[in-house]
């Protein structure tokens, strides 16, 4: 009976031991430390449009992300583990987890996160400045950025119906808001050249205003100091 006080003791040690193991092991294959897409651009380019997986089952494979929906039924971004539609008119929905979507990229924010102080005035600078901060341009980047921006041009489309366009047909649709003195997350993918059409080479980013009502794919951006959460990624997971 006098050695029960140890038990408690020994359950501590080890639980010490495997936070310990936990934290330090951030840049190992773990899965938050890769980026899930759902299709490819080359897809999207040629009208392959339906829906291939659901937004619960994206949601499976990260919080942040960017995509689009079924027809390509506006903007997708995936924030804090919520998946939002910003529609051609504008309008922001967040989407059960029922609806599909074709194409779609999602991760989670590692615990090797970087910040990056942004000086740019615009999304051309912030492009500059975050490709010469990258430690390895030729692996895959997720960025997460808030703030206040005193404009935010951002583009939505129209759903389409079977048999669905090109994509270039599309875009030629697309409805331009230019947001003003706005807060919010940009959260965006930077992907090196070698990714052919598999996905967008470069940047991409998405963003979606605090209260939830505001948002789209962004086409460039009015800045100030900002501070850039950098994930740097391992690997990517690609689904057909
Ligand atoms: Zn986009």
């Amino acid at each position: 009976m006098e050695r029960r006080p140890f038990v408690p003791v020994l359950i501590v040690v080890f639980m010490i031991v495997v936070a310990a193991i936990v934290i330090s092991s951030p840049g190992t294959e773990e899965s938050n430390d890769r980026i899930y897409q759902i299709g490819t651009l080359e897809g999207l380019l040629n009208g392959d449009l339906g829906g291939k997986i659901t937004v619960g089952e994206l949601l499976e494979h990260g919080s942040y992300g960017l995509g689009t929906f079924s027809g390509l039924d506006g903007e997708m971004i995936v924030i804090d583990g919520d998946c939002y539609r910003v529609a051609a008119d504008g309008s922001v929905s967040r989407m059960p987890p029922g609806t599909p979507t074709p194409f779609a990229s999602v991760t989670d924010l590692n615990d090797d996160e970087g910040v990056v102080r942004i000086t740019a005035a615009n999304y051309t600078g912030l492009k500059e400045q975050l490709l010469s901060a990258l430690e390895n341009d030729q692996a895959f980047c997720m960025f997460v950025i808030h703030s206040t921006y005193s404009n935010v041009t951002v583009r939505s489309v129209p759903g389409q119906q079977a048999p669905y366009p090109p994509l270039a047909d599309i875009i030629e649709q697309q409805s331009v808001y230019h947001l003003e003195d706005v807060t919010g997350t940009l959260i965006g993918f930077y992907a090196p050249p070698y990714i052919g059409t598999v996905d967008q080479a470069g940047f991409h980013f998405h963003f979606i205003s605090d209260d939830r009502t505001l948002g789209g794919h962004v086409l460039d951006m009015e800045l100030s100091d900002v501070d850039v959460m950098v994930d740097q990624k391992m690997g990517l997971d690609l689904d057909l």
